[in-house]
């Protein structure tokens, strides 16, 4: 579903991503992990070129981009629909109540017709639970409640792969579980999942894969268990040290 080549990206003279390399498989999901500055979010951002990355190839159910020359405004266009992303601070529009900002996407990016829109973002409302608050506003909701919300409108957009920043890192702890179980269903369905977050308890549960990246590369690959209980590389031994 996803394949990967030799991703770059700089910023100025700072190299963040220095070459990587993935595939993922429909219905996978991936869990990134690392240390601070490692360049997790850069590279989640590359994938639907939030950021623009410096070299390298991504394919997602086979649109390709390729970084090396400068591509077209329509292809990147086409290529960003592939994906959808969850962001850490929800990016909700705080003047559209819950209902409006899960219809926004399909009304003004795919044209969707208004009432079609509605009755889908009902549905993904009720889906991550939140059919009682389709009309309160951002600022009526709890912090995983907003994040729930985030998570119905990027799949209002039917996307290939759901991306996923740190979608839990600005929550109080009491919040973070709520959200964590819509994303651990999502995954049960069958849906193609890239994860960067410091929740190693969803990693070692909900990923078929994890990645751990230090300084721009991926240092060790490979299941739950294999990466917590047998690491084999020094730096992924100390950052567990460290975190666990
Ligand atoms: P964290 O876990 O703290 O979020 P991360 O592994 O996600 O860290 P990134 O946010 O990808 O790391 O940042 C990697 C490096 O790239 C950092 O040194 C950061 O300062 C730098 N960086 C990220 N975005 C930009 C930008 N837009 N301009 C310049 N430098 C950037």
């Amino acid at each position: 579903m996803i394949a990967i080549n030799n991703l770059h990206k700089s910023f100025g003279d700072l190299e963040v991503l220095k070459g990587i390399d993935l595939n993922v498989e429909k219905g996978q999901a991936v869990v990134v992990i690392g240390p601070s500055g490692s360049g997790k979010t850069t590279f989640l951002r590359c994938l639907n070129i939030l950021e623009t990355p410096t070299a390298g190839t991504v394919a997602i159910d086979g649109h390709m981009a390729d970084f090396s020359k400068s591509l077209p405004k329509k292809q990147i266009m086409e290529f960003r629909k592939q994906s959808a992303m969850v962001f850490q601070h929800y990016n909700l529009f705080p003047h559209m109540t819950a209902l409006e900002n899960v219809m926004e996407g399909p009304v003004t990016v795919q044209k969707i017709d208004r009432a079609e829109a509605r009755a889908k973002a009902e549905e993904l409302l009720t889906k991550v639970g939140l059919k009682e608050k389709m009309n309160e506003y951002p600022f009526q909701l709890s912090g995983g409640q907003q994040q729930r919300v985030g998570i119905a409108r990027a799949l209002a957009l039917e996307p290939k792969v759901m991306l996923f920043d740190e979608p839990t890192s600005a929550l109080d702890p009491e919040l973070v579980g709520e959200v964590l179980q819509v994303m651990k269903e999502l995954a049960l369905e069958g849906m193609t999942m890239v994860v960067v977050t410091h929740e190693m308890r969803f990693a070692k549960g909900v990923a078929d894969e994890v990645l751990f990246m230090d300084a721009g590369r991926i240092i060790e690959r490979g299941t739950p268990q294999q990466i917590f209980d047998h690491p084999k590389e020094e730096r992924t031994k100390q950052f567990l040290n460290l975190i666990q």
